[in-house]
């Protein structure tokens, strides 16, 4: 039995405890610094140290280690123990200082820093992100306090991903007062964004995974002919959850909730083999954080019950592979939700206004969201027919949609169209059903009752990015609205102006057809609107002069962090394609095409038994020849790839290099593979030495 309310955050040191481990004073100073900023003293650091250790020792700790999200995306822990030296007795002290606890310097050179650190620059350091709270990890390596940190450079660039996102939240908390007190709200003190990512992924038996190198290397398959069924019949979705997924969702939550973590919604997703889980929304860079966790977690736990969990954005052909919806809102600490709009929306100018410089920001820098959501992995699902298409657009719903329509028009919206039930903007639960549409899926960007729903994002990256990328644009559209009414002699009219006016100069943003069609493609484009349709076209963006002028007008990033973040996308681009060419033409060579030789080892000696014995092979000798003519081709595609790959190596140039990856590498990869699917639909399955589709995702 689980009890939830007791192991909930109980490896957490949450506000409640610090208060039972603090003296007093000391914890109101940290309580200041979490809710308003600023900084601790060496010796209050020293005394929450201190308590920080007692209570991990007492939870069984042994290791501390500054954790951090450097730009691989994923996280990175190096564990000290807290171990001193022995007394004179021969007793161990054990300790935990205020500047262990604040500053770490882990060796930077070892982590991506597009050129923002030499080699032999080495120093980097990590600093206490107070407003996230520490945390104990229960692992095989034993139980260790984790401080979740920020990582930068010794000359104080950002090396990791959260740098830039607390920098882009304080942008939005600046820009989002102003306009509330544009309104009348003198009392809130703080604007947050609010993040709910839901995330989705793959279970596979471990023993089948161990069997797969492109698993192993790649983290999805890289052969694999079509199993006969695939979510043709619907029947996974919401389906009955088998028990030994169930054995691990148990497992999972209990956990996540020991975290921290408000794991809340599970359930069987659309592809065979497929999950999802959603927690409950909280501050961005805790939501973060708690999505590193979640993954790392989901992973762990798979081990535990001999499965594997892929995390990869598509980890099979022909069946959907996964994202990671970032549910998105602007919340005041006076517990306003900005996105709310009200039981009447065309009466509500703040949040009129607040949809139209959303509506500016996202026409304005469609590019840079489109950025924020592109991987290596998420190249194969966008404009898939899956997932939204690498078009940017906003879904209002009818009833916001005709507000809007009515304001651009007539420059008023005297009414409200019935199907208001969508925007009473307390989320009942047939508004949420009621967001389910099959029409609004497809959406990339749709606001959900009292939120936007960013859909583009790629399962197995941090929402780090988008969540930067969306304060950061919003952030400047707030900026500007606020300088120009600030300043307005008449406020009611400069305000009414303005919203019609971004309404008007933006509406080419809205589309609440369906995303997935050839339509809008062609529609799109009339529209002006980009289609970028993969990663390292997407990394462009990132400085050209608009995207600079965002970043630094709110010093989110500097150009050289915007430089170097691009050398590293063109970077892992690359390393990424290499290691899937290179698993290919591994298992190409050492599994499948020996298989096949065996295979038709055995035909040939069957159709030479068979004339011996005076018996037409016709049958044996056709599929001999099918085999042996589609294992030419093969080889031949081999070659090329082989040939490619050697080519692509000794590219010199970062940009060039993936550009080569993404023109020639990635078609080498796919004839190759298209020629060992066949094949594979002609083999004897006993010859066959990986696990197939069906094995993977049918017998979990
Ligand atoms: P939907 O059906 O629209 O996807 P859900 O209630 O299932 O909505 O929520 C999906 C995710 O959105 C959850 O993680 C949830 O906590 C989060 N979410 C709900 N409301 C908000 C909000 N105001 N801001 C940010 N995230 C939210
Ligand atoms: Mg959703």
């Amino acid at each position: 039995m689980i009890n939830v309310e007791e192991i909930f955050a109980k490896n957490v040191f949450t506000i409640g405890k610090m208060k039972d481990y603090l003296p007093g004073e000391v914890f109101r100073d940290v309580k200041k610094v979490i809710d308003q900023g600023g900084e601790l003293t060496i010796a209050e650091a020293d005394i929450v140290a201190k308590a920080m250790k007692d209570w991990a020792m007492e939870n069984g700790a042994t290791h501390y280690t500054h954790w951090f999200q450097p730009l691989t995306g994923i996280t990175a822990e190096k564990h000290d123990s807290f171990i001193t030296h022995p007394d004179a007795e021969g007793f161990m002290i054990m300790d935990f200082s205020g500047r262990e606890l604040i500053k770490g310097e882990p060796d930077a050179s070892s982590f991506p820093s597009g050129g923002l650190r030499a080699t032999f620059e080495a120093r980097g350091y990590t600093a206490w992100d107070i407003t996230s709270p520490a945390f104990l990890k229960e692992t095989a390596a034993g139980v260790f306090l984790c401080i979740p940190t920020a990582f930068c450079a010794y000359t104080g660039e950002a090396l990791d991903k959260k740098t830039p996102l607390l920098r882009s939240m304080e942008a939005i908390n600046i820009q989002a007062l102003r306009i509330i007190r544009l309104f009348g709200d003198d009392k809130s003190k703080k604007v947050t964004p609010m993040v709910g990512p839901e995330q989705e992924y793959f279970l596979v038996d471990a023993q089948k995974y161990l069997k797969r190198r492109d698993l192993i290397f790649a983290g999805r398959t890289l052969f694999g002919a079509p199993a006969p069924k695939g979510h043709e019949m619907d029947d996974h979705y919401f389906g009955d959850i088998r028990e030994r997924i169930g054995a691990f969702m148990k497992d999972l939550n209990e956990e996540l909730w020991k975290m921290g973590v408000t794991a809340k919604t599970q359930h069987n997703e659309t592809a065979p083999a497929q999950h999802e889980l959603a927690p409950i929304y909280e501050t961005a860079n805790i939501a973060v954080d708690h999505n590193q966790i979640v993954m790392e977690t989901m992973k762990r736990v798979a081990v535990r019950h001999d499965l594997r969990c892929l995390l990869h954005e598509k980890p099979f052909a022909g069946v959907n592979g996964s994202g990671k919806h970032n549910n998105w809102s602007l919340n005041t600490d006076t517990g306003t939700n900005l996105l709310d709009p009200g039981e009447t929306p065309n009466e509500n100018i703040q949040f009129l206004l607040i949809i139209a410089c959303i509506m500016k920001a996202v026409d304005t820098h469609a590019d840079l969201l489109r950025q924020s959501a592109s991987d290596v992995g998420n190249d194969h699902r966008l404009g898939a027919f899956e997932a939204p298409p690498a078009i940017i657009s906003i879904f209002l719903g009818e009833q916001l949609e005709d507000v809007v329509r009515q304001l651009v028009e007539t420059g008023s919206a005297g009414s409200l169209k019935e199907s208001g039930k969508l925007m009473t903007g307390v989320s009942t639960l047939p508004d949420l059903i009621k967001d389910a549409t099959d029409r609004n899926r497809t959406s990339p960007f749709a606001f959900t009752g009292n939120k936007f729903e960013f859909r583009m994002t790629g399962s197995s990256d941090s929402v780090a990015s988008p969540n930067t990328t969306l304060n950061a644009i919003v952030a400047e559209a707030f900026c500007e609205a606020a300088d120009i009414l600030e300043n307005a002699e008449d406020f009611d009219l400069a305000v009414h102006d303005l919203i019609k006016k971004y309404m008007f100069n933006h509406q080419r943003i809205i589309f609440n057809g369906n995303s997935y069609s050839e339509e809008w493609v062609t529609e799109a484009e009339k529209r002006g609107l980009p289609n970028i349709t993969t990663m390292v076209e997407a990394v462009e963006t990132l400085t050209t002069d608009k995207a600079v002028a965002l970043y630094e007008k709110f010093q989110i990033f500097t150009r050289a962090e915007l430089t170097a973040t691009k050398e590293i996308l063109y970077d892992t681009y690359s390393k990424t394609l290499n290691i899937e060419a290179k698993t290919m033409i591994d298992m190409a060579s050492k599994q499948i095409i020996p298989a096949v030789m065996r295979y038709t080892g055995e035909l040939a000696y069957t159709v030479n038994q068979l004339n011996a014995a005076g018996i037409k092979a016709t049958v044996q000798t056709e599929l001999l020849k099918e085999i042996t003519d589609h294992l030419i081709i093969m080889q031949s595609y081999l070659n090329r790839l082989k040939e490619y790959e050697n080519i692509a190596f000794t590219i010199p140039d970062n940009r060039a290099r993936a550009f080569y990856y993404k023109d020639k590498v990635k078609e080498a990869m796919e004839l190759l593979r298209v020629s060992a699917d066949r094949l594979e639909m002609m083999v004897d399955i006993t010859y066959w030495p990986i696990p197939t589709y069906g094995d993977l995702m049918f017998e979990v």
